[in-house]
């Protein structure tokens, strides 16, 4: 028997259901590939959605891991240690601001929590986020995820949330006014199928809260660390935010998050506002501070930038795909029929790891070292799984 079959088996006796039971058991993973337990090979497309930004099992994450876990492995934050410093002082170069700050937490919906909690912190209670947006599925995470199939099921959740259709500065400058202490967007919404906002959004954005006093929060958890061609995904349209949340590819495929403020209109935190004991874990910085190291000296934000550009110019050409949408290495592939869950399952099939946010996209998101090898390989291979769907 199979031996993916036999796990799914033990999977469901032993896992709660929320995610399904997954089809295959991966054992290995090496770069842009990965084996499952039957030995079958995948190019992996979707990189642990948008997390292992170096693929799996790079080298220089690897031996940084493997150092730090035999040389000091957890302190708590009653102590300092030399890795944390290190990577905030690196997010503080990348953000381009000395007045930047991080707190470091474990994901993307903890980063959003301290982003709701500094907001608190103005006195000021009201938040405002976009429709469609996804920040995460904790209590205070989900209050301001615009997708109402998610939290349904899970009120009473925060009030005083109100959801602008994103894109829309129209709707949400009637939204946002004195008693707003935070306004939440995404730089593109990946969750929700890489949705991109027209151009000066994010400007129109940063004007709103100027002009009220919220708070401008960037959840770059998944435009974040180089994804796009850019380091947070907003630097195109030459603003900054006042606070930065990340997660996703920021640990180089360690869990790590991190909730980041800067300029002049925020306060910080105080001794005792917030913690975290996993925040800030020496194994899981020093796997950031290698990836970040790695991504600055090859100069990886130009190849991802080539690389996204190279993968539109091939995929448009081909039959059943209406428009590619999305910047850099965050790409969601619009299909002219709604078989996005279809086409993944074909790709699977056929060796190939996407997946479908919704029923008329898929969503790319390779390691940003991807090779031009691979690139090559996965059009081939794309393009003959969209020949096997049934009404393309
Ligand atoms: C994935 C994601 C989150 C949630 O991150 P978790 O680590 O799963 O909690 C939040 N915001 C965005 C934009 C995301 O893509």
């Amino acid at each position: 028997m199979s031996r993916n079959i036999a796990a799914s088996e033990q999977w469901k006796d032993a896992l709660q259901d929320n995610y399904g039971t997954p089809g295959i058991l991966l054992t290995k993973g090496k770069g842009t590939f990965v084996w499952d337990a039957d030995g079958k090979k995948y190019l992996d497309f979707l990189g642990g959605i948008a997390t292992n930004i170096l693929g799996h099992a790079h080298p220089e994450i690897a031996s940084a891991v493997s150092e730090q876990i035999t040389r000091l492995g957890h302190v708590s934050n009653l102590y300092m240690h030399p890795q944390a410093i290190e990577l905030a002082q690196k997010l503080q170069d990348l953000v381009g601001e000395p007045s930047a700050r991080t707190f470091f937490c474990n994901s993307g919906a903890e980063a959003n929590e301290a982003a709701i909690k500094l907001s608190r912190l103005t006195g000021r209670k009201r938040i405002v986020s976009t429709e469609g947006s996804f920040h995460g599925r904790t209590v205070g995470s989900l209050s301001i995820t615009g997708q109402a199939s998610k939290r349904a099921a899970f009120y009473p959740l925060l009030s005083k949330v109100k959801f602008a259709p994103y894109g829309d500065l129209k709707s949400l400058r009637k939204l946002v006014n004195r008693k707003t202490a935070m306004v939440i967007v995404e730089a593109i919404q990946g969750e929700n199928g890489v949705v991109v906002p027209p151009d000066g959004y994010l400007a129109g954005v940063r004007e709103i809260c100027d002009a009220t006093g919220a708070l401008f929060v960037i959840d770059a958890v998944q435009t974040g660390m180089g994804r796009t061609g850019e380091w947070f995904g907003y630097e195109h349209e030459g603003v900054k935010p006042d606070v930065i949340t990340l997660a996703k590819g920021l640990g180089g495929g360690l869990p790590l998050g991190a909730m980041i403020s800067l300029g002049s209109k925020v306060r910080t935190f105080k001794p005792g506002e917030h913690g975290s004991t996993f925040g800030g874990n020496p194994i899981a910085c020093a796997a950031a501070n290698a990836a970040i190291d790695f991504i600055v000296e090859n100069d990886v934000l130009e190849h991802v930038q080539w690389a996204g550009k190279y993968i539109k110019e091939s995929l448009k050409t081909i039959p059943g795909v209406e428009s590619i949408r999305g910047r850099g290495l965050l790409l969601g592939v619009v299909l002219k029929s709604s078989q996005a869950v279809e086409l993944s399952k074909i790709c699977m099939h056929k060796g190939l790891l996407v997946n479908a946010p919704n029923k008329n996209v898929i969503r790319l998101a390779p390691p940003l070292n991807v090779t031009k090898k691979q690139l090559k390989t996965f059009i081939e291979v794309f393009a003959e799984c969209i020949k096997e769907l049934p009404h393309a």
